[in-house]
């Protein structure tokens, strides 16, 4: 038969493609070539692979890539061709630009990637590939994976300030929250999404609440201007006492666990709650049909031992333990979110 333009797979061509676009964007990140070209503003090929201390033939196939890929611009200056960053690349991919998501690439490629490579094995055998990948096996994916070496700890603190950074704000904005005075961001990890709250809201002061190995680097992640609204408790959400606050905030908390996990969590949150209370669930939520959005479907994949939910699913969770869905905000940026009350136990609907 004949093949017209129409039967040509345009979407299946570029997620065949698509595995080589992302390597491109992690290695040109690894190598630091959007930090080498925002020094110096534009650079010679020659004088790139210089800096990142490249083969000039490597080189010149990555930043031909990264040209085609918008990630870089090439343009004529005196008879010689230069490099430099796109407006897009300046702004996210530089590693000391406020919305940097270098930490976040970083760990996709040292992290996500091995695990992405054993995929047949993951979807056959229906578990994490980490032993496979790294190894070593692992029960608990932070204590015993990401903390146990402190170049990995710190990759991966870097990955979620990065994206809370970027997130933060619209997470903190999605609802009115003035009725809360104190909140506790469990499992905040470096504290930026707790600055992002107390930005947003000047009655509000924040406790971040995260394992001992994440709170003693805390300084290592400190914004510039540090805010003494904002407060540091360590401890391991399902064994210890959890800070008293009248707002609690789950941001890519719940994702990580089992049901059975969870009710462990969500109980000792049920009972520190008081009716009225507050409980911020931040997600990438599926839709109900479990249909979109594939970050979250592909994000399932990696195959740690929790699960991707709709707002459905979360608030079935959640209303066993007393919480009550009020709000739901799609911010249109990486997370959502949800805000839940506290019920009073005697108001109960039946
Ligand atoms: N909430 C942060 C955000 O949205 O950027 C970080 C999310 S990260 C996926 C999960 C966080 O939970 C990590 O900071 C991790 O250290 C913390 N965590 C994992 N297990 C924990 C536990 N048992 N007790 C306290 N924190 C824990």
């Amino acid at each position: 038969p004949e093949f017209s333009r129409q039967d040509i797979p345009h979407s299946i061509i570029s997620l065949l493609d698509g595995f080589k676009a992302s390597k491109t964007l992690f290695t040109a990140s690894k190598l630091k070539v959007f930090d080498v070209l925002n020094s110096s503003n534009s650079l010679t090929l020659e004088e790139v692979a210089g800096q990142i201390n490249a083969s000039v033939l490597g080189t010149e196939r990555l930043l031909e890539a990264a040209v085609s890929l918008g990630l870089l611009e090439r343009v004529k200056q005196q008879n010689t061709s230069v490099y430099r960053n796109t407006e897009q690349a300046s702004r996210f991919l530089v590693s000391d630009s406020p919305e940097s998501l270098n930490g976040y690439i970083l760990h996709c490629n040292d992290m996500v990637w091995p695990l992405f490579s054993h995929l047949e094995n993951a979807v056959r055998e229906g578990t994490s590939q980490h032993e496979r990948a790294f190894g070593k096996k692992n029960e608990d994916v932070f204590q015993d994976a990401y903390y146990s070496k402190d170049e990995v700890k710190i990759r991966f603190m870097d990955a979620m300030h990065s994206i809370a950074r970027v997130t933060g704000k619209d997470v903190a904005t999605a609802f009115d929250l003035s009725p809360y005075k104190t909140a506790c961001d469990i499992g905040g990890c470096t504290g930026a999404m707790a600055y992002e709250f107390t930005k947003a809201h000047p009655g509000l002061s924040v406790i971040v609440f995260d394992l001992p190995q994440v709170i003693e680097m805390r300084r290592h992640f400190q914004p510039k201007e540090t805010d003494d609204r904002v407060s540091f408790v360590a401890g391991d959400f399902f064994k210890d006492d959890l800070p008293k606050a009248d707002l609690y905030v789950l941001a890519r908390i719940l994702h990580d666990w089992s049901d059975e996990k969870l009710h462990v969590l969500l109980s000792k949150l049920s009972k520190m709650c008081t009716p009225g209370c507050g409980l911020l669930v931040s997600e990438i939520f599926l839709d109900e049909e479990r249909k979109r959005p594939s970050r979250a479907l592909l994000q399932a994949l990696s195959m740690t031992e929790g699960k991707q939910r709709s707002p459905t699913e979360y608030s079935d969770l959640l209303e066993k333990h007393g919480f009550t869905p009020k709000h739901i905000k799609h911010t249109d940026n990486l997370l959502d979110a949800m805000l839940f009350v506290k019920e009073d136990p005697n108001n109960k609907r039946t």
